[in-house]
């Protein structure tokens, strides 16, 4: 298998320390890919590239808008027309059934469409400032930051590269990026065709490595001007100290528990679809997946009865054959993930389905887990408290409306949380109530990019995609315009 490289000033070079990983594809533990191992060396000489590319080349900081956007519409083309390839690669590093990564590939053209077709409309102010000084004119321009480091998560490998890189580059940085060692091949793709759209050499820096050996330096480099980071709360919580040494603008996204409240008036077989959608689809490992069932007592029982009976209906397999489920990323979050199921059945959640590794249809090498209900959950239960980015739910109940907001707020995150009722007033009350960056009423998950993404309390700091996201990525100049200019009068006369 060929080494696939780091793509640092323009050209493709392996890791100076000679070394390679391997890339396992989780639906049967085999290996499906090889990659340079960077060292910390390899990450400052990215930093480097990009940090010459931005303050003495200039190229695509200076390049007209125009011209910047038709290189990343160029972009979403690409993506486009190897969409298969892109799609196949994610299914076989990720394990995602093959019509997910379908869709992540589409919505990722349509973030590098949605961010070119932005550029050349930028939101500058214009400020009546005019109070002792004469007549002023104030305006604000926006600038890019400078040099960005992007470290980036496996569940969505493709598509989380995408909501970072489009808005990055649309601004006009120069940027480093590292992407999880654990499915790093469809972002390594995706360099490809950068290079292929004219993205000016030096502009984005690509570094393969753990995060300890490259995510580590990005973070701490005094050179890098912002670093934004999506993956869970432990390592975002280190990566903003060290950012702190050079006070470095930082973006995080970072992990959920997020509620969804089901009252008893809910549409029930609707609701039982979404709830689905919000734990199975790519099998739970999804940062806005809602973990947390919260649900009212009049409708608890015939729901659970009809979430068992739907769960036990759902095909695993191997992404490539399109099942409902394919299996987890790695061994490793395979046996994480298992370690909470015991924990739940240990204290003494009511395990409705699943709660196993499926071994059967010839997943046995694979990392495969039963789509898992556990009932009759209490809120100091660590399957209540933990983020599991699995394939398993937990249930609570409650009576009044105010239990229910308590409840879908009783936790340390706050990325998103869903309200399932037919009574209007009573789904914006509560949904007003939740403390939490996304909210969905009436439907679970459903993400777009022109909408700002991200999250409250230890979810994160900031927000991508929209308008919002672009913002991120810019600096805010204000410029104030003497339109008399002359010395200034009464100042120093006393
Ligand atoms: P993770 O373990 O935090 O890793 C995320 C990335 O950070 C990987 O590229 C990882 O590299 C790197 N990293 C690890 N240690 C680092 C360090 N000390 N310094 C710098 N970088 C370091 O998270 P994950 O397991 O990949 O992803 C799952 C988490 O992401 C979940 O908590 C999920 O909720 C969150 N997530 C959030 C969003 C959102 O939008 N809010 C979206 C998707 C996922 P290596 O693993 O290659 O070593
Ligand atoms: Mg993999």
């Amino acid at each position: 298998m060929e080494t696939v490289k780091n793509y640092i000033g323009g050209v493709w070079k392996e890791s100076i320390s000679g070394k390679t990983e391997d890339v396992i594809g989780p639906a049967d533990g085999s290996v499906i890919g090889v990659v340079t191992d960077s060292v910390p060396a390899d990450a400052e000489e990215a930093i480097a590239a990009a940090k010459k590319s931005f303050y003495t080349d200039r190229t695509w900081r200076d390049m007209a808008a125009v011209d910047r956007a038709a290189i990343l519409f160029k972009v979403a083309d690409l993506i486009d027309a190897n969409a298969h390839d892109l799609a196949v690669t994610d299914t076989l590093d990720n394990g995602k059934p093959l019509r997910e990564a379908e869709g992540d590939v589409a919505d990722a053209a349509a973030c590098f469409r949605y961010y070119a077709g932005l550029i050349d409309k930028p939101e500058g102010g214009i400020y009546d400032t005019n109070r002792g000084f004469g007549e002023m004119f104030n305006m604000t321009i926006k600038e890019p930051v400078g040099v960005c480091a992007q470290i980036t998560p496996w569940n969505y490998p493709l598509l989380m590269s995408c909501w970072k890189l489009a808005p990055c580059l649309a601004a006009g940085n120069s940027l480093v990026f590292k992407p999880s060692s654990k499915a790093p091949l469809s972002t390594a793709k995706l360099f490809r065709l950068f290079e292929e759209a004219g993205v000016p050499a030096g502009t984005a820096n690509l570094v393969l490595g753990s995060g300890s050996n490259v995510g580590n330096v990005f973070a701490e480099s005094e050179d890098v001007d912002m670093i934004t980071f999506t993956g869970s709360t432990r390592v975002g919580q280190g990566i903003a100290r060290a950012a702190a040494g050079n006070l470095k603008k930082v973006g995080l996204e970072l992990g959920g528990k997020s509620p969804v409240v089901i009252f008893d008036d809910a549409d029930l077989e609707a609701a039982v679809e979404w709830v689905m959608l919000g734990i199975f689809f790519n099998a739970g490992q999804v940062c806005s997946a809602t973990s947390r069932l919260i649900i009212q007592d009049g409708i608890h029982d015939a729901f659970i009865k009809r979430l068992a009976e739907r769960a036990s209906h759902i095909t695993i397999g191997p992404g490539m054959e399109n099942p409902d489920l394919g299996p987890v990323v790695s061994e490793d979050q395979m046996n994480k993930i298992l370690g909470y199921i015991k924990a739940g059945i240990d204290e003494g959640a009511k395990l409705v389905c699943g709660g196993k590794r499926y071994t059967e249809n010839g997943c046995d090498k694979g990392y495969y887990i039963e789509p898992t209900v556990f009932d009759n959950c209490t809120p100091d239960m660590k399957i209540v408290k933990e983020e599991i980015f699995g394939p398993v739910l937990s249930v609570l109940t409650f009576h009044t409306e105010q239990e229910a907001i308590d409840l879908a707020n009783d936790t340390e995150y706050g990325l998103a949380g869903a309200v399932l009722t037919k009574d209007g007033a009573r789904a914006l009350r509560v949904t007003k109530e939740l403390r939490a960056g996304i909210t969905w009423i009436n439907c679970d998950q459903p993400t777009y990019c022109q909408a700002p993404w991200g999250g409250y309390k230890k979810s994160g700091v900031g927000r991508e995609l929209s308008i919002h996201g672009l913002d991120e990525y810019q600096e805010t100049k204000q410029i104030n315009i003497n339109l008399h200019p002359e010395a200034p009068v009464g100042w120093y006369e006393h």
